[in-house]
């Protein structure tokens, strides 16, 4: 039977290394544009969302016309961001495998330049780029240009957002005017269109689902809550979907970092992502998220672009874009490469009107769905626990030595008994938490007079009046931790709960960290004899006056084994990958999950050298390169 790639006319050393890749069959977006690409004579549009095999759809005709035998760039694809770029270049390295002299260079800021400089010198035909780095390399004429034959801009309408439209005009001058212009979007704003008529001429446009529509693997939802329990809320949807593996929207950094310290407070695995970190402090995150050793990334709509995770079963907007049109971006993390997924706003009631508007962009309804009541989440709870159980596999070897004695420690009980009191051991913790659980959806009248409703659930944020010490760490960002990290950090090695832990103030080479008086003072016993990375770590109460207030905790996970939100202490702090279960997302995204929820989530502080963690601290400005907007 003939490979469906090489009817497609695709070479079979190329056709060979995707199908190592595990692609039997070209995706829509490849089926209809490797053919027109391959002719090599068009200027190109497609329009395509993220996730959808974009990136084979254009590097497989690239290396069907490129000329291997020369050394020479004949092929340049610009792209917004870092992650991106090195995403494509992988990908396209990987194609190439069994290409003789194929060589690709990945060219991005935020990295040694001198590197990049190099492997271009020793010569290649393929240059994946962003921006602002490429303009530097050519400004420096390190890099000749005459031969590029194939421009790609991919998700150029995410390019043009970050304010790379002059960059990209500069780079294109300084290629031939005989070059095809080959350009992927997922959404044709009007700037785009002006691209494609600046540069283009008599473009094939080749439109893969609605224009500007989401991905049909998406499901759409939104709830509607007050302001005041947009925490709860989210709480609870994550609650409701045991395996669940999400990216957060938030608008502002400070509100990831909020949003994920109490997440990670309340016993969740979450961290945050935004433009703060160091790029050694992104992709450390970004890896334990990759890995599944983290279920929930907080991220700001900068930080998330090129995020491309498969697997992500939701995405939660705990605020909508302000520009409607970054909804698209945001949705498209979930439901790549085939699988589903669902959508979700966390909204109040003024902002139906924007959902609306939504709507109109993307060619799709959102359902209004109501919030689970706290009982749902026990039941959902529950059951998620039974079938982990019942799905477990048994180590024989090491656990039939211990059986005798749990016999005899069960004898008295019948098979009913036991049953029913290992389903309680973690069914009465969430039972707990929710049973007085208010329900959190807004009634129609209230959303008629304005959210004007009183209730807090119990555990939000704000509930709880405690004196706090303030206490200087001598550790920092320089470490590479981040707030979690560090929040993890102190947690084990004082042996204290997250949960009375309140503003942590991350600075260079050291950090201010607020705990309740009481657990401060558990903390400085306890914390003692701590290195990191051989050096004594100090903590000690700190001149300045404590600035918290109150802080609430929330449904403590840490308490429940439910989901695997426990936090380990000690050496099993590492956010340690256990095997995993079969997803089973609201959205029905199927497949298996590697690493399943992970324990604690937090790093392993023990044993790793200075080389791998130095150089922290250094401010880059994340992904992408000069020009972010927010
Ligand atoms: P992309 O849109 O290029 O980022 O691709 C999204 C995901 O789909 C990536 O993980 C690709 O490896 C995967 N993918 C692309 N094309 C195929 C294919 N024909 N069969 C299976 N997986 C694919």
């Amino acid at each position: 039977m003939i490979n469906p790639f090489s009817k497609l006319g695709i070479s079979d050393d190329v056709v060979n290394a995707v199908k190592e890749l595990g692609f039997e069959n070209p995706t829509p977006i490849q089926e209809q544009s490797i053919p027109v690409l391959l002719e090599g004579s068009n200027d190109f549009v497609g329009l395509a969302q993220t996730g959808t095999g974009k990136t084979a759809a254009f590097g497989l005709p690239l290396l069907e016309l490129i000329d291997f035998k020369s050394n020479k760039p004949q092929a340049l694809i610009l792209c917004p961001t870092r992650e991106l770029c090195l995403q494509i270049a992988n990908d396209i390295k990987n194609f190439s495998k069994n290409t003789p002299n194929a060589h690709v260079v990945a060219v991005y800021g935020g990295a040694n330049i001198m590197q990049q400089l190099r492997e271009i010198r020793n010569g290649v035909q393929v240059v994946v780029a962003t921006p602002g780095r490429m303009l530097d390399i050519i400004g420096r004429k390190a890099i000749d240009f005459s031969n590029v034959k194939y421009v790609v801009l991919d998700e150029a309408d995410e390019m043009l957002n970050m304010g790379f439209q002059e960059d990209i005009n500069d780079i294109l001058s300084t290629t031939p005017t005989d070059k095809k212009t080959w350009l992927f979007s997922a959404t044709m704003p009007p700037e785009v269109r002006r691209i494609a008529k600046n540069y283009m001429e008599n473009p094939v446009e080749l439109t893969m689902g609605t224009k500007n529509t989401g991905n049909v693997n998406i499901e759409h939802e939104y709830y509607i809550v007050r302001a005041r329990d947009k925490y709860a809320a989210l709480k609870r949807i994550v609650d409701f979907n045991p395996e669940i593996f999400a990216v957060v929207f938030c608008k502002t950094k400070m509100d990831t970092q909020d949003v994920a310290e109490h997440l990670i407070k309340d016993g969740y695995n979450a961290d945050s992502l935004h433009g703060d970190l160091s790029q050694q402090q992104r992709d450390k995150v970004m890896q334990r998220f990759r890995d599944r050793n983290m279920q929930l990334l907080i991220a700001t709509d900068v930080a998330a672009r090129g995020i491309d995770v498969n697997n992500v079963t939701h995405v939660i907007n705990y605020s909508l874009p302000d520009e409607i049109e970054s909804y698209t971006h945001r949705s498209g993390r979930t439901g790549r490469a085939g699988k589903t997924g669902v959508s979700i706003c966390i909204i109040n009631s003024k902002e139906t009107g924007k959902i609306r508007q939504i709507e109109r962009i993307i060619g799709k309804q959102f359902t209004k769905a109501e919030l689970p009541t706290g009982f749902d989440v026990c039941e959902k709870q529950l059951f998620s626990l039974i079938h982990k159980v019942h799905n477990v596999e048994v180590n024989a070897e090491q656990i039939d030595q211990y059986i005798p004695r749990i016999m005899d420690e069960f004898a008295a009980l019948s098979k009913e008994d036991i049953i029913k009191k290992f389903a309680s051991l973690e069914f009465n913790r969430f039972l707990d938490y929710y049973s007085k659980a208010p329900d959190l959806n807004i009634s129609a009248d209230e959303r008629e007079r304005g959210e004007r409703g009183e209730r807090g659930e119990r555990g939000s944020r704000g509930a709880v009046n405690a004196d706090y010490t303030r206490l200087f760490i001598n550790v920092g960002s320089v470490d590479e931790f981040t707030r979690g990290d560090l929040l993890g950090f102190v947690c084990n090695n004082g042996k204290i709960s997250g949960k009375t832990v309140g503003k942590i103030d991350l600075k260079g080479v050291f950090s201010f960290i607020e705990v309740e008086n009481a657990s401060a003072e558990a903390l400085l016993a306890n914390f003692k004899d701590v290195q990191f990375n051989g050096r004594d770590v100090r903590i000690e109460v700190s001149g300045e006056a404590s600035s918290s207030s109150s802080r609430g905790g929330g449904g403590d996970r840490r308490r429940s084994g439910f989901g695997g939100g426990e936090r380990r202490s000690g050496g099993y702090g590492g956010g340690e990958r256990r095997s995993g279960g079969e997803r089973r997302s609201s959205g029905g995204g199927s497949g298996r999950r590697e690493g399943g929820n992970s324990g604690g989530g937090f790093r392993d502080f023990s044993g790793r050298s200075r080389e791998e963690r130095s150089g922290g601290g250094r401010r880059e400005g994340g992904s992408g390169d000069r020009r972010r907007r927010s």
